[in-house]
């Protein structure tokens, strides 16, 4: 057949996981925990299985997911979402940026997203029939610049996508930059789209600039989280999107008929862990951050240049005083030669991006960040 996406091939995500396995590299490149999730959880999963919760979830989610969603939503930014109307449960948060997009972009509408870019988003915003509009940010800050973004605006411009705590950069936005972008939106039909999948891995003094903690721009706004990043469960492929109920509506009618439901004893054992243990999510911001420090100490004696991470679970470094190639043939360099597999920049953006930078995942146990930058030294 023609294909409808003829520029796409497999991620760069798949690609390096499948050269570290092929030379038994450490691999620090695919974002996922080496190490599982919180044994209570794994047992509330065992339990509802066993007690016969095995039957389709209800299309939105299970209830007792979706208000304790709710209630964590008010207990941290301080509004509380409508847990029938407003929250939908999706198979990950990949799920919940499809639906969004897809409900909400028409043929010959623009789409404005900020590279370097999470992949998801430009393919699902193609098949709608939308144009992706990329503005480039500059290392080592990716700050927006908001002229430049107002300038992009036009008459056809429906949804603005954005993402912090910011994969690849591992930089975030303060409350200043979402004040700028609603100010920038807030005579314009133009809806948001906020990945806020690292929500809780945050190492800013400021936390995390959440959409919903703004009483007007969260009414324009689809916030998008994922269980995956969360609890160190990103095979369970749970996720979830917050929308005013006029917005979740036509969400929910691409949702219904791309996967229906979400597994339903999973979604019960989430519930169990949410209101029992909430412990879990206050202690990841110290957690991560043990981890950043460990392996950013670990390069200190290096080549590498580290820069700073002020959150998602990923590290930059600049590789310019080890080598001159550019960042796809150093990393595939890297795995075969070194042993660590990392993540090329530039994969995350349309325009040239031809800085030497590689990102490095430490949601790795110490041992694994160790051997890693032990590696890297040798450089
Ligand atoms: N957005 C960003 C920025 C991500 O890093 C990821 C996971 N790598 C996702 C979305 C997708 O999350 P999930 O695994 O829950 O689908
Ligand atoms: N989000 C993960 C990352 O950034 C990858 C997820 C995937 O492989 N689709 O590494």
């Amino acid at each position: 057949p023609e294909s409808k996406l003829p520029a796409l091939g497999t991620t760069i995500f798949t690609q390096m996981s499948a050269l570290a396995q092929k030379h038994n590299a450490i691999n620090l490149s695919q974002g996922f925990p080496d190490f599982d999730g919180p044994q209570y959880l794994r047992d509330r999963l065992a339990y509802h299985v066993s007690q016969g919760s095995n039957q389709y979830a209800p299309m939105t989610g299970t209830a007792p997911l979706r208000e304790a969603i709710a209630a964590k939503t008010e207990q941290i930014y301080g509004y509380a979402p409508d847990a029938s109307t407003d929250i939908t449960i999706t198979a990950g948060a990949t799920e919940s940026l499809y639906i969004a997009i897809t409900a909400l972009v028409s043929k010959g509408d623009e789409v404005i997203a900020f590279d370097p870019s999470y992949d998801c988003y430009a393919p699902a915003v193609e098949l709608a029939g939308g144009v992706m509009k990329r503005i480039q940010l500059q290392p080592p800050e990716f700050k927006v610049n908001w002229a430049e973004f107002a300038d992009q605006i036009t008459d056809r411009t429906k949804l603005v996508i954005i993402n912090t705590p910011h994969n690849p950069s591992a930089t975030v936005w303060s409350d200043s930059d979402v004040e700028q972008l609603w100010q920038t939106i807030a005579d314009k039909h133009i809806f948001v789209l906020s990945d806020e999948v690292y929500e809780h891995i945050c190492f800013a003094p400021q936390g995390h600039a959440s959409v919903l903690r703004h009483p007007e721009l969260r009414q324009r706004a689809i916030a998008v989280s994922s269980f995956g990043k969360t609890y160190h469960m990103t095979g369970w492929r749970v996720g979830y999107c917050i929308a005013p109920a006029i917005i979740s509506a036509e969400l929910r009618k691409v949702h219904q008929y791309l996967t229906f439901s979400i597994t339903t004893p999973v979604q019960l054992a989430l519930a169990d862990m949410l209101r029992e243990a909430p412990e879990h999510w206050q202690e990841l911001p110290a957690f991560y951050q043990a981890k950043r420090d460990r392996l950013a100490q670990g390069l200190a004696n290096s080549r590498l240049k580290v820069l700073p991470s002020q959150g998602t679970y990923f590290l930059l470094v600049d590789y310019s005083d080890v080598s001159d190639l550019d960042d796809v043939a150093f990393c595939h360099w890297l795995t075969e030669h070194v042993g660590v597999a990392a993540i090329p920049m530039s994969v995350f953006c349309a325009a040239p991006f031809p800085h030497k930078l590689i990102r490095l995942c430490f949601a790795k146990r110490e041992a694994t960040l160790d051997a890693a930058a032990e590696r890297l030294c040798q450089l």
